[in-house]
């Protein structure tokens, strides 16, 4: 079924009359200029996929999405030369496809030799790109997506399956300064190339915004479309926890939340979301505290749920009201001996980090034996005088050896004046 959600304007631009049918009119009256403007924005059209038709010789272009709103942006900015916005909604298929079509002009025949031969499409590559035909471009054809474990490892993408289609994509990339690859059915820019196409393309185009965003949790929760501030909210908060589930490999606790997902509060997450409770929030979200993959997990994290956060949290409250603080995972089991229900501090260490977790309870921790600020600037210390440069995190984490604090370990600590991994290189280099 097809339904008309807007036509173009009936007044022609050039002697200012109304007519029902402006293109026939044109080939009498005198067809209006097409500018600069409007040439960018047909060029990033027919890139992301637009094509001409029409069988006189005037010719018109014609534009597909399932976004609405790309749709409505696309048909306004198209001006005096919009014809109509079509919904059309096929049986069987829960979301509709937007058709914007242009009136036919005269110039749009010239594009179409320039754009097919043999009456097929062929994508040009010797296209020159402005911004706006590049954000016209990335928005209907474009996309953006993550490679490893940190909102900083992203690339952009085209699909293009045939050879032919994505070496014109490379082709236009590389004309304007840009490295790309071809990766299996798809052209990808990494790194420098991704960072400088995006600012290069803003501002976001309407309805895709999404597409322009680095950051992980923020892009899942606008892709959604969401109505409001507060369903907005609940999105971005649902999506980080599931970003911080597929970016950490043991029990998801607040701490191991904010080190893996940026600039966000575990204690909002759980307000929000569960009510002050990390359990509740998770479940919430629908995302599970243990990791998706458990098969090659040592038993101890795949029984985990036995105890939940929330219960671990509780005992380690009561055991500092009884035991006093800073409380020691010794004096921690001593008052567990009399209790039952509640997780030993070897349950608790493995699971959530005994530091970590009686920071977020409130309760002041005693020392955890075996790694220390101490241990960790000796590591840092140590491969600074062997590598001769000062480890990154991601270095740290290749060059450590199993005797050395783990990087996890260090996220999850609270230290005065040491919040991140930069102040712990200050830290080191202060001891030289
Ligand atoms: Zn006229």
């Amino acid at each position: 079924m097809t339904t008309l959600l807007e036509t173009g304007t009936r007044l022609c631009p050039v002697c200012g009359e109304q007519k029902d049918r402006l293109s026939r009119h044109w080939s009498y009256c005198e067809w209006p200029e097409i500018g600069d403007a409007m040439h960018d924005l047909l060029g990033g059209i027919l890139l992301g996929g637009g094509t001409i038709q029409g069988n006189g010789d005037a010719k018109h272009l014609l534009v597909l999405t399932t976004n609405e709103e790309l749709a409505r942006w696309l048909f306004d900015e198209l001006d005096w030369l919009a014809h109509s916005l079509r919904r059309e909604t096929f049986d069987g298929e829960r979301n509709p496809q937007y058709r914007v079509r242009t009136h036919a002009h005269d110039t749009l025949r010239r594009y179409r030799d320039r754009w097919y031969a043999d009456g097929e499409k062929r994508l040009r590559d010797d296209v020159d790109l402005s911004a706006d035909s590049a954000r016209v471009w990335y928005a209907l054809a474009g996309g953006i997506e993550w490679t490893g474990d940190y909102d900083s490892q992203f690339r952009v993408i085209f699909s293009a399956e045939a050879d032919d289609r994505a070496a014109a994509i490379q082709s236009v990339l590389d004309r304007h300064g840009y490295d790309s690859e071809r990766l299996d059915r798809r052209v990808v820019m990494y790194g420098d190339a991704a960072r400088d196409w995006l600012d290069w393309t803003a501002p976001p185009a309407p309805g895709v915004e999404y597409k322009w965003q680095t950051d992980k949790p923020v892009y899942t929760a606008l892709r959604t479309d969401p109505d409001d501030e507060t369903e907005y909210k609940t999105e971005l908060y649902t999506a980080a926890l599931s970003v911080a589930r597929e970016r950490t490999d043991s029990i998801l606790t607040p701490g191991r939340f904010e080190a893996r997902v940026d600039g966000l509060d575990a204690g909002d997450v759980a307000d929000w979301l569960g009510g002050g409770s990390w359990d509740d929030a998770l479940s919430t979200a629908g995302v599970p505290k243990i990791p998706y993959d458990t098969a090659s997990k040592p038993v101890t994290e795949r029984d985990a749920p036995e105890y939940s956060y929330d219960d671990a949290t509780e005992a380690v409250q009561q055991a500092a009201g009884a035991m006093g603080e800073p409380l020691t995972a010794a004096a921690y089991d001593e008052w567990r001996e009399t209790e039952t229900g509640v997780p030993s501090s070897v349950t608790i260490q493995q699971n959530f980090g005994w530091s970590a977790l009686l920071l977020d309870a409130g309760v002041q921790p005693g020392r955890v034996v075996g790694h220390s600020l101490d241990s960790l600037t000796n590591a840092v210390l140590r491969m600074h005088r062997d590598h001769g440069e000062w480890p990154t995190s991601a270095e740290y984490r290749e060059w450590s050896t199993s005797t050395d604090p783990s990087l996890q370990w260090f996220y999850e600590q609270e230290f005065d004046d040491i919040d991140s991994w930069s102040d712990l290189i200050e830290h080191a280099k202060a001891q030289l």
